[in-house]
């Protein structure tokens, strides 16, 4: 199956899903991870009219996507995997939306990045919903004061909040946590759901879904 037949049977997919959630058509987004796919790849997603994408390695997104942006000026990049703080100024640089805001040091350092680089990428809160000891994301317990933090104290252009639910059991659960709490914040973002999930991620209220192997196909074990 070619990148352009794949992704328009994920949007067939999401479209029935947000009718069956009795949710506007539209209402809600693809991201298409592009994570250890060559450039060719997203060249052949965006020829496909697909925009948004995922990535979830500074290093990685900063060699594919800044050489794309003159010839695709309203893609945009939305960082997903774990931040580590040296490397935030070229975050903070390439991306359109951080999805991964963490832990109170990384959000200093966004801060620090975001005033140095005069750059102010939207930020998503990860929540560690399963309470996984190896699991990046605040600790449920934790999300309503690190928001007051990062929203409050820091200043920080937080929209949103993100999760990756236990890979066993049911996901339903987990991401009815994260839209109870993004209500009772008043944040309008969801980015949850990906290739196995993405539907019940919807069916509980996602404006975002993440999907990489049902667009690009498997990846290798470095992904
Ligand atoms: C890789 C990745 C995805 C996409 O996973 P698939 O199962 O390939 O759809 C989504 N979110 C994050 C944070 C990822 O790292």
């Amino acid at each position: 199956m070619t990148i352009a037949d794949a992704l328009n049977r994920v949007r067939d997919r999401i479209a029935d899903a947000t009718a069956r959630a009795n949710r506007p058509a539209g209402s809600v987004a693809l991201v298409a991870v592009s994570k250890t796919h060559p450039g060719e790849a997203v060249l052949e997603a965006l020829a496909a009219g697909q925009l948004l994408f995922g990535e979830n390695r500074v290093q990685e997104a900063a060699g594919k996507f800044p050489a794309l942006r003159p010839a695709h000026p309203a893609m945009r990049l939305h960082l997903i995997g774990g931040l580590q703080t040296n490397k935030v100024e070229e975050a903070v640089r390439i991306a359109d939306v951080i999805e991964s805001l963490d832990r109170p040091k990384l959000a200093t350092a966004l801060a620090a990045a975001m005033r140095k680089e005069g750059r102010r990428p939207d930020l998503l809160v990860q929540v560690n919903v399963g309470d996984e000891p190896q699991k990046a994301g605040i600790a449920r317990a934790e999300a309503d004061a690190f928001l007051r933090l990062a929203r409050d104290e820091l200043g920080l252009p937080v929209i949103g909040l993100m999760c990756i639910p236990p890979a066993e059991g049911d996901p339903q659960p987990h991401f009815a946590w994260l839209a109870s709490c993004a209500a009772r914040h008043g944040l309008s973002v969801l980015s949850m759901g990906m290739s196995g999930d993405f539907e019940a991620a919807i069916a509980e209220g996602a404006t975002h879904v993440r999907v990489g192997s049902a667009i690009f196909g498997a990846r290798g074990a470095a992904g």
